[in-house]
């Protein structure tokens, strides 16, 4: 998917600032960052949203047990907040799975 900004960042095509990577996933500083640490994890397979890749049988354990890998890489274990957006009404803006990794201070409630 060449259209995919994320896909682009996964194959080197566009920078992205790397946190964590492996053969699955990668973590990412996001750009336009909404707290003091915001960090976004991304299959490097395409998927459109959580959905679709639990639909296409993702192993979601270890796309978590990435998640909390790349909390501890950032030092932010243990106070972080973890989304994912499926969908644009959801807010869901880039059509490629990913989670955000928020954390800094004190983060304002739901
Ligand atoms: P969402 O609204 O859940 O789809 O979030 C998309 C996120 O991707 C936003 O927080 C954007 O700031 C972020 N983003 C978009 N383009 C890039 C990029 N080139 N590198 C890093 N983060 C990006």
């Amino acid at each position: 998917m060449t259209d995919c900004i994320f896909c682009r960042i996964v194959a080197g095509e566009i920078p992205g600032e790397r946190v964590l990577e492996d053969e699955r996933f990668i973590a990412i500083r996001d750009i336009n960052p909404k707290a003091d640490v915001h960090v976004l994890v991304i299959p490097r397979e395409h998927r459109r949203d959580l959905d679709d890749f639990v639909a296409a049988s993702g192993d979601g354990g270890a796309m978590l047990a990435f998640v909390t890998a790349t909390a501890r890489e950032l030092g932010v274990e243990g106070r972080y907040r973890l989304i994912t957006s499926v969908g644009s009404d959801a807010g869901q803006e880039v059509f490629h799975l990913h989670w955000h990794i928020l954390s800094g201070g004190r983060l304002p409630g739901f």
